[in-house]
């Protein structure tokens, strides 16, 4: 297992360095955050030590389980997966991110239990930009005024936007959902909301994240290309067993 997640890591950082020169930008504008569902410990542990820093995960339970097994090794930690209102405070002690904000009673809790910690957070505002009932984000239309709102929050920092897309083994019906994050992006942009200067985009997979690259992603979010096929089948992405 140990070598093969090395080899998978080294292929991961080829792709996403081939993908920069065809689309004329610098590797090094480009995270590669581990999405590490269903992952032991053991195995994020090697990532780690091959260098990687960045980590995301979709649910507390997680987040909780694999935290004693991770506590020695420099790493950031972010929330990835659907997040429910009552699991806010949990959350809040594990990671440094949450790029799954998609709504307003969400912010509003985030910036409650931050104010009483006296601290902030680094999120992005997630957009379903496949419009497909089964994911989760804002409307791609509401995210201009909804970004316009959270910006009352002070503990928030507006990081940028994270998409999931729409996943295909077509590339021509992957595109949209990608560019479309990226033209949000501009709208926010040409609105000159202040302090929203920098604003990254958190899309592309391990399907996908040549796409993504080439449409401007600054972080991709790789799990199956580096640790290989788990079980997912629909529950991700299930509101029931959402976080
Ligand atoms: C699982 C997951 C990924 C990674 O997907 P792979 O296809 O395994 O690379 C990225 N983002 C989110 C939100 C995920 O849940």
């Amino acid at each position: 297992m140990k070598d093969e997640i090395i080899l998978n890591l080294k292929e991961v950082h080829q792709r996403i360095t081939d993908a920069c020169l065809l689309a004329g930008r610098n590797p090094a504008d480009v995270a590669l955050l581990l999405a590490v569902k269903t992952v032991a410990p053991e195995n994020i542990r090697i990532a780690v030590e091959a260098g990687e820093t960045l980590i995301g995960e979709n649910k507390m339970q997680e987040l909780r389980d694999k935290d004693s097994g991770l506590k020695d090794l420099v790493i950031e930690r972010h929330f990835i997966g659907h997040l429910q209102t009552n699991k806010v405070k949990d959350v809040l002690k594990y990671v440094s991110c949450i790029q799954s904000l998609d709504r307003l009673n969400l912010a509003k809790e985030l910036h409650t239990q931050l104010e009483k910690q006296h601290r902030t957070l680094d999120v992005f505002v997630q957009v379903n930009t496949s419009y497909e009932e089964s994911k989760f984000g804002l409307p791609p239309d509401e995210v201009l005024a909804f970004i316009k709102k959270i910006k009352e929050y002070p503990t928030l920092q507006i990081k940028g936007l994270m998409t999931i897309g729409l996943l295909d083994v077509d590339k021509e019906k992957m595109l949209p959902s990608l560019r479309l994050l990226r033209e949000i992006r501009d709208k926010i942009y040409d609105a000159k909301i202040d302090g929203l200067t920098n604003l990254k985009l958190s899309m592309g997979m391990s399907q996908d994240l040549e796409l993504a690259i080439a449409e401007g992603s600054n972080m991709v979010r790789i799990g199956t290309s580096i640790f290989g096929n788990r079980f997912l089948g629909k529950e991700i992405w299930n509101e029931n067993n959402a976080e």
